[in-house]
């Protein structure tokens, strides 16, 4: 298990004791917020791990200096006896839907799995403040013991996010696409107290009621936990076909018509 929001996250937290209930779990995970940090490796430098310990738990975990992905790597080549059955990774406090999934750290350390071969989940809690981590961490517990039973192909992986209610009041799960939920973004230009400028990236999501029936969005925002199955894949069909017919062989020779 890993996530982006660090060890000490208390998403991270839940979802260890519920894992553990039903199977043997062991934790790579940052050190600290690693959150937008994408599918960044390490390269350049060397990573450090050290022992931790997970409020609740008896788990065997490790914090480390490196990224979700690093945390996978490490946990695969290094710390682990064994292959995993599953990884997971999360909870994540905040969503992780349409575009966050190419700057989410949550995502990554799943997809790191996916290209490892190995059967992912990862894991988000759609709160800002005052996170319900409990319905998550079960449904991501029996979701991961239905993961390892019925097996997913090696390229995929699974993003899930969950409304922050009562169970009671969740209404359902849905399969869902991933939606084309945009930000609206801002740049802050400030001046620091030696006169130079300085740059905040900001923004703030578009309304949920943009976002179209049958994707994440859409279902987290109806109250229901949203599924998405993803691929590494990350062609697009329509347009394979559509730029065949630019024939960009004549570019070769200047752009120009042949
Ligand atoms: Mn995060």
């Amino acid at each position: 298990m890993t996530n982006d929001d660090g060890i000490e996250a208390e998403g991270l937290h839940a979802l260890v004791r519920a894992c553990e209930r039903v199977a043997e779990v062991t934790v790579v995970a940052p050190h600290h917020d690693r959150s937008a940090s994408g599918h960044a490796i390490t390269l350049h430098k060397p990573l450090r791990v050290s022992p931790a310990t997970i409020p609740g738990s008896g788990a065997v975990a490790w914090a480390a200096t490196g990224t979700p992905a690093d945390c996978v790597l490490l946990a695969v080549y290094g710390l682990l006896p064994a292959r995993p059955d599953v990884v997971l990774c999360g909870i994540n406090l905040g969503p992780n839907i349409g575009h966050d999934l190419t700057y989410s750290g949550t995502v990554s350390g799943a997809m790191e799995a996916a290209i490892l071969g190995i059967p992912a989940i990862a894991v988000s809690l759609d709160a800002e403040q005052d996170p319900r981590y409990e319905v998550a961490a079960t449904f991501a517990a029996a979701l991961a013991e239905e993961v390892y039973r019925r097996g997913i192909p090696p390229d995929a992986l699974l993003n899930v996010n969950v409304p922050n209610l009562e169970v009671g009041q969740i209404r359902g799960v849905q399969v869902t696409r991933q939606s084309a939920r945009r930000y609206r973004t801002r740049l802050e230009r400030r001046t620091d107290p030696r006169g130079r400028p300085y740059y905040w990236i900001a923004g703030e999501r578009t309304s949920p009621e943009e976002a179209e029936p049958g994707t994440d969005s859409h279902a987290l925002s109806h109250g229901f936990v949203s599924v998405t199955p993803l691929q590494m894949d990350l062609t697009y069909p329509a347009l394979l076909s559509a730029l065949g017919r630019w024939e960009l062989d004549r570019l070769l020779r200047g752009g120009f018509p042949a």
